[in-house]
């Protein structure tokens, strides 16, 4: 409210209130003058009526000086213009000059002020007080024995210098709330003067006497009238005054309806009583006529109000248009930036990860990724700033889509896994086994804020752990609620600091920036984007020994379930596997445990090599073996392949399978690993999947537990893809990028083009740039459906769009792309794009796992896909080589055996026993590998028989091996072009 008065209008109340003072204190001395000299005139303004009494005048000459003193001109008064300060920033500011005192008026002043109010309202008091007891002494008595004639100071005279004394204290106070008391009694003072004048105006007076008391004189209920109006003018910076001089629609009508609240009924009764005294009207005509023109007038009124309202209203209803288009504007201009900063790193990143793939000397090697780090964080920055000023601009809209909790957030672990390679420190995630997998809600939303909290943790963490735990936190209405906590062993946070690190640009300690970087930024997005998730972040924090920032959020569950666990039920495996964990970390330790025990495999752990040692040896020695090692690399003293090292040398272990976890990928472990005949090497933090893949790889099928079959996604097929971008440096990279995964690409200019292009050529895949000169993405897309549609094709289309604002995606789905990756592209990013795109289009490959071997019996195929690495693609190619190359190899083995070419026939024979076992073929593998052997014999006819059952042997396959090629919806032609 004070932030709206109008400082020159304060100012202008204020020498009211000066004025005011002065004409009281003249009064008052014109009253005495009138007392000493006789006149009655002086002292009762209308001959005939009630004196003001001698005491009065003298309060009243004390109470004019004590306003004009308070309300002093500015330039005199340091008291005004800290009132003006107050009325124009709300906040007190000290004024410069002589030591002023708490009210801003000089000590002298104030103490005139004081003195002044402070008799005031003593006499006030005595005089109700002499009234009430019958007290008849007093300055009057004193002054004007003689002419006063019974003339004394009324009670409700006496009651008005009470309020006038109170207020003025008040007033000079300098309090806000002080001020504030102070008009009440003003208000109380002007009450008490105005019945008293309207008593006199109606001679009714019962309003200006009380009992048998002298009653108030005229002039004194004026000068009441007067002081109190100045009085309350004094500090009309604050309430009530400050409504009436507030610059708001409410001030402007308090302004305008108060005199006519007041005046109409005043002035409308005035002229009635007058009329009917003069016999102009009867008091049932004048009555009736009252109420008419008091209903006139008030109509008049409210309909004048009404519509001044209606002005504001529209003027607001302007002001708020003009504000969302200002909204508007900000939020294009965001886009158009976002697209304009970001292309150009699109291309920076991407050229640069393109040379740093070249041969390049260490020096240059060590500048440019330098130059990529640069450019990542800037990328970083740029996002922030992008997303904090959409979630401010009310941008966000949460998506919600299924995903599986294990998986994404192994993922985003694996992703961060990188920043945690410090030595000494653990990196780890631990879902609690009864939480559900299969989730509905914004797993990219989800991962941002773990992203984020897990990057702050390991950025301020350099020994210990950074785990992340996810438990159930109950449930509201269908959906499942899960607490999601990041605990570190880092620094800490002050306790002073914990609330402010929410806010924007705001970090715990000034040294943060120059020793850890970072903008600031990251926690306010979290916390904007946790609570747009229906959650709140809270932070536990000790200085020195570490921070858990925790929050609980919402999910829908992908299929409806009440309890956490009929929601996770699962399938334990009856399986003799015992497994030995090997981790120097307790948390891993724990975690690992639990992953075994989920599958239903018994699990023992222990922390250190010396100690596996000694439980292998006891398990020995009880007759209950271990058949699986898992352990860990980085463990102090002896490590995880020094161990292994020792296991091997034990006859009994020496081929104990063994995975081993690291948390770094040194080049020299690979070697090493496969040295030890070590069955995999998986990065920490484990995924339940992964680990899960691995054993069954190494130990046969394993329960399902919660780790979904795993989805092998690596080795894709070289892909037809059309790109069409106008911008050379994107399409350089993006070629580059491509080319280098064997994928054959052809590149449109425009959309018109990329049309023509996908209208003449089958591609697999098209790579639409949304802004493009001539035809747009958005256009080029729907002319290649509305053309597919009549051959009943689908291509799959993606957007690749710079903008960053919402809508995007949905335009982009709407305009019948199939997906969407924002630039600049990151290679990672679009390989994961194309490979999920294509994992899910092509139908799964059916690799019996019932049984390993196929119904017919010539073919393992679970050896065979563990030769491929796993990779069904790879198999596919090797199957679709074998194809071609089996036969050939077979009739040179018949041709050389029937002619006596006994090196052809040797390197044949090698040829196909390689190429039958990468196909799982071993029955017949084997025969080739005999018959390498008999080579060197002189005896070339009794080698007939063998040679015809391996030439049967490569035809049974053949159907087979099609078969599965056709199953799996690749072809032969197909999967016979390896990848280059
Ligand atoms: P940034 O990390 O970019 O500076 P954030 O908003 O993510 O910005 O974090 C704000 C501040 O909060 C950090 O600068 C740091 O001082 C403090 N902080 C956040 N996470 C942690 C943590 N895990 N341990 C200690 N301090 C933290």
């Amino acid at each position: 409210m004070t932030d709206r008065s109008d400082p020159r209008r304060l100012a202008s109340l204020r020498s009211f209130s000066q004025v005011a003072g002065l004409v009281v204190a003249c009064g008052g001395c014109l009253v005495l003058i009138g007392w000493v000299a006789g006149w009655g005139l002086l002292k009762s303004i209308v001959p005939g009526l009630v004196a003001m009494n001698p005491a009065t005048a003298i309060a009243f000459i004390l109470s004019g000086i004590a306003l004009r003193l308070l309300a002093r001109p500015e330039r005199d008064s340091p008291h005004l213009r800290s009132g003006l300060a107050v009325s124009q920033s709300g906040l007190a500011v000290s004024p410069p000059g002589p030591a002023p005192s708490s009210s801003g008026l000089a000590a002298k002043q104030l103490l005139w002020v004081r003195t002044c109010a402070g008799l005031v309202l003593v006499a006030g008091l005595a005089c109700e007080a002499g009234a009430i007891l019958g007290w008849q002494q007093g300055i009057d008595k004193v002054l004007f024995r003689a002419s006063l004639a019974g003339n004394q100071m009324a009670p409700n005279t006496a009651l008005g210098f009470i309020l006038c004394g109170a207020g003025l204290l008040l007033s000079a106070d300098g309090r806000r709330r002080a001020a504030m008391v102070a008009q009440i009694f003003w208000l109380l003072a002007l009450f008490v003067a105005t019945v008293a004048v309207l008593g006199y105006a109606y001679q009714n007076v019962a309003f200006y006497g009380i009992g048998s008391f002298i009653p108030m004189a005229l002039n004194t209920a004026l000068a009441f009238a007067i002081i109190s109006a100045g009085g309350l003018c004094v500090r009309a910076d604050v309430s009530p005054m400050a409504v009436l001089v507030s610059r708001s629609a409410g001030g402007r009508m308090a302004r305008r309806l108060l005199p006519a609240a007041v005046g109409v009924p005043l002035v409308l009764g005035w002229l009635r009583l007058v009329g009917q005294r003069w016999g102009l009207y009867d008091p049932i005509f004048s009555g009736t006529l009252l109420v008419v023109a008091t209903v006139v007038v008030m109509t008049v009124l409210v309909w004048e109000m009404a519509a001044s309202l209606n002005r504001t209203d529209a003027e607001l209803q302007r002001a708020k248009e003009h504000a969302e288009d200002a909204n508007r504007a900000k939020s294009s201009f965001l886009a158009n930036m976002s697209h304009e900063i970001r292309t150009p790193m699109n291309g920076i990143i991407g050229m640069t990860e393109l040379v740093l793939d070249t041969p390049l000397s260490a020096e240059q090697r060590s500048y440019l990724s330098m130059a990529r780090d640069s450019a990542d964080s800037l990328l970083e920055l740029i996002n922030d700033i992008l997303d904090f000023s959409k979630i401010e601009a009310g941008y966000l809209h949460l998506e919600s889509h299924p995903f599986e909790l294990r998986e994404r957030l192994g993922d985003t672990m694996k992703s961060l896994s990188l920043k945690a390679n410090k030595p000494g420190l653990e990196l780890a995630f631990r879902v609690a086994h009864d939480v559900p997998d299969d989730l509905i809600g914004d797993a990219g939303r989800l991962r941002q804020v773990l992203t984020n909290l897990v990057g702050n943790a390991l950025k301020f963490t350099e020994h210990g752990e950074v785990v992340v735990e996810v438990q159930g936190a109950g449930w509201r209405d269908d959906d499942v609620l899960l607490r999601f906590a990041v605990r570190d062993t880092g620094i800490g946070i002050q306790p002073d600091k914990i609330k402010a690190i929410f806010d924007p640009f705001e970090q715990a300690d000034s040294s943060t920036t120059r020793r850890y970087g970072g903008t600031g930024l990251g926690l306010a997005i979290c916390s904007k984007l946790v609570e747009a998730m229906g959650g709140k972040i809270e932070v536990e924090s000790r200085p020195g020994r570490g921070s858990t920032f925790q929050f609980v959020t919402a999910f829908r569950l992908a299929t409806p379930s009440k309890t956490f666990a009929a929601a996770t039920a699962t399938a334990k495996a009856e399986t003799k596997l015992q497994v030995l964990i090997v981790d120097d970390n307790a948390t891993n330790r724990l975690i690992l445990e639990e992953m075994f025990s989920g599958w239903g495999i018994q699990a023992h752990s222990v922390a250190s090599a010396p100690e596996a040692l000694d439980e292998l040896e006891h398990a020995d020695r009880v007759d209950s073996s271990y058949t699986l090692l898992v352990t860990d690399v980085n463990m102090p003293d002896t490590d995880g392949f020094m161990l292994i090292e020792s296991v091997r040398h034990v006859p009994a272990w020496s081929r104990l399978p063994v995975i081993v976890l690291s948390s770094g990928r040194r080049p020299e472990d690979a070697q090493r690993g496969a040295d030890l005949g070590v069955a995999a090497m998986l990065l920490k933090p484990v995924k339940q999947s992964e680990l899960h893949e691995a054993i069954a790889a190494c130990c046969g099928h394993v329960g399902d537990g919660q780790a979904k079959a795993p989805t092998v996604r690596s080795g894709m097929r070289p892909l037809r893809i059309l790109l069409a971008e106008d911008s050379l440096v994107n399409q350089r990279m993006a070629v580059g990028l491509l080319e280098k995964r064997g994928h054959q690409i052809t590149i449109a200019i425009n959309g018109r083009e990329a049309v023509a292009a996908a209208t003449a050529n089958r591609f697999d895949l098209i790579l639409m740039d949304v802004q493009m000169p001539e035809m747009d993405g958005f256009a080029a897309t729907a002319e290649i459906r509305k053309l597919e549609s009549a051959t009943g094709r689908h291509t799959p289309i993606v957007a690749m769009t710079a903008h960053a604002m919402k809508g995007d995606r949905e335009r982009c789905l709407a305009a019948g792309m199939d997906h969407y990756i924002s630039k600049p592209i990151r290679s990672q990013e679009l390989f994961a794009m194309i490979e999920g795109l294509f994992s899910s289009a092509v139908p799964k490959w059916d690799v019996p796992s019932h049984s390993n071997t196929d119904s017919a019996g010539p073919i393992d195929w679970q050896t065979a896909l563990a030769t491929a690495g796993g990779d069904q693609h790879l198999l596919a190619e090797m199957i679709g080589l074998f194809l071609v190359e089996g036969p050939k190899l077979a009739g040179e083995i018949r041709s050389s055996a029937a002619s006596g070419d006994a090196n052809t026939l040797r390197r044949a024979a090698h040829t196909l026993r390689a190429s039958l076992r990468y196909i799982g073929a071993e029955a017949a593998a084997a025969r080739a590998g005999e018959l390498e052997q008999q080579s060197a014999t002189t005896d070339f006819q009794s080698l007939a028989p063998r040679v015809e059952a391996l030439e049967r042997d490569v035809q049974q396959l053949t159907p087979l091996l099609k078969q599965f090629l056709a199953s799996c919806g690749g072809s032969a032609d197909h999967a016979s072009t390896p990848a280059t």
